[in-house]
């Protein structure tokens, strides 16, 4: 492109490269997903069809974009991170969000009729997105410990909530009810007056989702003799597993690597 007069306005722009050696964590999160998994009849309080959309949308991420090393997810958001060698972009921050969480909010609404083939998408789903960048592995750990913990506090908050207001306490009534309870306190109460084992739950709704690439044997063909011929593959797999401990960082040691 020739050089004109207006050229000048380039330098307005601001540098945003992150910094080098450096984990670097894209969290995408649903705008008014509380009235959007309304209007929309979302189950309460946990929709799986709306939790496997997004790790649907998790797994085209990962495929999508090399650098990504792993996912996690909860509700209506999801964690990417981007290992700490990556130069995509050159690391241009800007470029990393709004590649990542256009791609994702696509992702969403090119799948939505795969997981509600019945229901009419009624509003755009959008997503709003940071990035923080985290300089040791250990930190990653945290951060994603620190996004566990959160969703069975949130979890075990949401099906006490519901299972109140099922039974025929207004909103409000559960609020109060619930205020200042302990962990055991809501277990006891699901079980007491309502029947449900709080460890007999789901794991997708206890543990989040976790997105990664894992090897994985696969039959390809069953040779003359009938036995099966196996091949180790590399492949996506989702999981809801614990990943405060320290088990399945030993299980996989090449994912924060
Ligand atoms: P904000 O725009 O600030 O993020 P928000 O309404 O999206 O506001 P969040 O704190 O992100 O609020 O909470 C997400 C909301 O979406 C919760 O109310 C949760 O119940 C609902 N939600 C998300 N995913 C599901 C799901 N799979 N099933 C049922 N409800 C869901
Ligand atoms: P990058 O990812 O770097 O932006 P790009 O392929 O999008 O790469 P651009 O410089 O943004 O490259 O150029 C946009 C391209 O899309 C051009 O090749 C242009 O021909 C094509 N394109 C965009 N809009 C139209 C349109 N309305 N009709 C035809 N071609 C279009
Ligand atoms: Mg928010
Ligand atoms: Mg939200
Ligand atoms: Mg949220
Ligand atoms: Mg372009």
């Amino acid at each position: 492109m020739a050089n004109s007069k207006y050229e000048y306005v380039k330098k307005f722009e601001v540098e945003d490269k992150l910094p080098p050696c450096n984990w670097v964590i894209l969290r995408i999160d649903g705008c008014h997903f509380h009235r959007f998994s309304a209007v929309h009849d979302f189950e309460k309080p946990n929709d799986v069809n709306a939790l496997m959309l997004m790790n649907s949308c998790a797994v085209a991420m990962l495929e999508h974009f090399p650098d990504i090393a792993f996912d996690y997810g909860v509700s209506d958001e999801y964690s990417f991170i981007w290992k700490e060698t990556s130069q995509f972009y050159q690391r241009r921050a800007s470029k990393i969000l709004s590649l990542g969480v256009s791609f994702f909010t696509s992702m969403y609404v090119i799948k939505w009729r795969d997981f509600f083939p019945h229901k009419e998408l009624k509003e755009p789903p959008y997503f709003d997105a940071r990035i923080v960048c985290y300089p040791r592995a250990k930190i990653v750990r945290d951060y994603l410990s620190w996004r566990q913990v959160d969703c069975h506090i949130n979890n075990q908050y949401n099906t006490c909530f519901w299972k109140l207001v099922q039974s025929g306490k207004s909103e409000k009534e559960a609020q109060e009810l619930l205020k200042g309870t302990l962990a055991k306190d809501k277990n006891e109460m699901l079980f007491t007056q309502f029947g449900i084992n709080y460890d007999k739950l789901p794991a997708m709704f206890k543990k989040g989702s976790c997105v990664y690439k894992d090897h994985v044997e696969e039959t390809v063909k069953i040779d003359e003799a009938g036995n099966p011929v196996k091949r180790r593959r590399q492949m996506v797999v989702v999981d809801h597993i614990d990943i405060i401990g320290n088990k399945f960082w030993k299980d996989h040691p090449n994912i924060l690597k």
